[in-house]
């Protein structure tokens, strides 16, 4: 699965999720000030953009830009769709896989949106 990697933070998401990561790396009693950390709140902040990103983008849209006409009837099955994601209640990571099933109902759409598709769900 191709992912397109974030290139384009908002600033002030950045910076405010920056300020609430050197506050939870200093509530851990860690000194954000130390080299190995002084980077890791605008790293954590751009990752947590990253891997929530799926707010940002349109499935309906992403599915339409791949819209094939196609007079099948049977079921189209795509396993073992990769995903990672964040558990709600921790913010923990995890990752999994997805199987989609569908009818086509005249069309069928590239397998390659159903990946995305997923991604754009696993990231939210
Ligand atoms: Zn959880």
């Amino acid at each position: 699965m191709a992912y397109h990697k974030k290139e384009y933070y908002d600033q002030d998401v950045t910076e405010g999720m920056m300020d609430a990561y050197k506050k939870i790396i200093e509530l851990t009693g860690e000194d954000v000030g130390r080299e190995g950390l002084v980077k890791t709140p605008e790293r954590a902040a751009k990752a947590m953009q990253y891997n929530t990103q799926g707010y940002t983008l349109d499935a309906v849209h992403i599915l339409n830009s791949a819209r094939f006409r196609e007079d099948v009837s049977e079921m189209v099955i795509v396993k073992d769709i990769e995903l990672y994601s964040m558990c709600e209640h921790h913010l923990h990571p995890f990752y999994g896989k997805a199987h989609i099933a569908y009818i086509p109902n005249g069309y069928i759409t590239g397998l390659s949106k159903l990946a995305r598709v997923v991604d754009v769900y696993a990231r939210r």
